[in-house]
């Protein structure tokens, strides 16, 4: 009797093992054809002698940070000829220009191919002429200029805070969502600006958790990161760190292995990063990872949800999936705001939804980051999420499973 019985239930289990098997099969397939940084590193290789060349510069060079952030390529001569760009295109990029700035670096530059214009890093990057037609966007949709309570400082939570530490970036990203920080020129805020919004942390003793962003915080040189670490140390009331930078995606030789010895001694020290498509998780990503994280660094990754760049739950998916295999955990996908020059990079909540549905249950719960609208008027962040409890009664819940199928559940305490 027994033996029948196990037998019938592993039956079952195997039954059940098949359905959640085919449930998999369309990213599967999806999948194959996702291009990622590891799949092209070849390619990318290739590229990078080209631009190498074209620079007259070796490896010493490219794998300088400071290299590479004084390399970065601003004139529109220099990408058409690295990127074998057609000539209406080359105009296009002029006509923005004189609006936006843009800077791309020579590493982030290696990872798009040539020809595509619906290259995922190539949309990202390089300027397109529908960023004069948005005529919604505001510059400031967040109002961050009327949450700032001190010099540097925005703060819209009661237990954390941002320093804004300089406008700099390795690349300015196409969908910035502060771009009216972008000037024409690179500022980083002055130290008597940084011990203004040290002096608002020391005085406010509810501030428990401190991130240090811009621009990119590890646009800064080492010295001065670990300036500002130790001077966070030296707040009691200060429990954790974090910094905010996209170099690991653009720029991963930023990660050097000094930054990473001063990142060390100021433990614990959290990174949050901007990787948006699997394209950008390169062999060299890997290394600055495994240095980060050797250091005792805690990784984490904000992705911005872009039109025809990852508004795709397969797209997302991967990307999530090659994150978690360098140690980067998926925290969040910010919904791309109404900021001006931006508009078509915008989806609606419902594509933000139906990814998120399509990762909860379907994959790891380390690969499913929280979506994230930010709250006109600088009110915070609110999550997104597909409805599960589909009624909340005193006796009974009904809620709703990943595969869709509605239970009632039992509600006494
Ligand atoms: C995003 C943000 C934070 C951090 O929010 P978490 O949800 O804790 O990651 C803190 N302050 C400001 C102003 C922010 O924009």
């Amino acid at each position: 009797m027994r033996e029948k019985d196990r037998a019938e239930k592993r039956e079952l289990a195997r039954r059940r093992a098949s359905e959640l098997k085919a449930a998999i099969g369309d990213y599967l397939e999806a999948r194959a054809l996702i291009p990622d940084g590891m799949a092209c590193w070849d390619e990318i290789k290739k590229r990078q002698e080209k631009i190498k060349k074209y620079f007259h510069a070796g490896d010493k060079e490219w794998y300088d940070w400071q290299w590479q952030v004084r390399s970065r390529i601003e004139s529109v001569e220099t990408l058409a000829e690295l990127l074998d760009l057609p000539e209406n295109k080359v105009r296009e990029i002029k006509k923005v220009a004189g609006t936006y700035r843009y800077a791309v670096s020579p590493y982030f530059l290696s990872l798009i191919s040539h020809g595509d214009m619906t290259d995922p890093i190539f949309l990202q990057a390089v300027p397109r002429q529908e960023e004069l037609a948005d005529s919604e966007g505001v510059e400031d949709p967040m109002a961050e200029e009327y949450t700032s309570p001190a010099q540097s400082v925005i703060r819209r939570y009661p237990d954390r805070l941002v320093i804004y530490v300089t406008n700099q970036c390795a690349s300015y990203c196409r969908h910035c969502q502060r771009r009216r920080y972008i000037g024409k020129a690179d500022r980083t805020t002055s130290r008597e600006n940084l011990r203004e919004a040290l002096n608002y942390v020391k005085e406010n003793e509810e501030i428990r958790d401190v991130l240090l962003t811009g621009g990119d915080a590890f646009m800064l040189d080492d010295e001065l990161i670990d300036w500002l670490l130790t001077e966070l140390d030296k707040i009691g009331h200060v429990e954790i760190k974090r910094l905010g930078t996209r170099t690991l995606s653009t720029l991963p030789m930023r990660v050097s292995d000094n930054l990473c010895r001063i990142l060390e001694k100021h433990w614990p020290v959290y990174v949050n990063t901007q990787f948006n498509h699997p394209l950008e998780v390169t062999p060299e990503v890997e290394e600055a990872c495994k240095k980060l994280t050797r250091a005792g660094v805690a990784l984490g990754n904000q992705a911005v949800l872009l039109k025809g760049i990852n508004d795709n739950a397969h797209v997302m998916k991967k990307l999530n999936h090659c994150l978690l295999q360098v140690m980067i955990r998926p925290y969040y996908i910010f919904h791309a705001k109404a900021v001006k020059g931006t508009a078509h990079f915008r989806t609606s909540v419902e594509t933000g939804i139906e990814i998120m549905e399509k990762l909860r249950g379907f994959t790891s719960g380390l690969a499913v980051p929280t979506y994230i609208i930010n709250a006109p008027g600088g009110y915070g962040k609110i999550p997104m999420l597909p409805k599960y409890l589909l009624s909340l009664g005193d006796d009974k819940v009904i809620i709703r499973t990943w595969e869709n199928r509605v239970l009632e559940y039992d509600n006494h305490e």
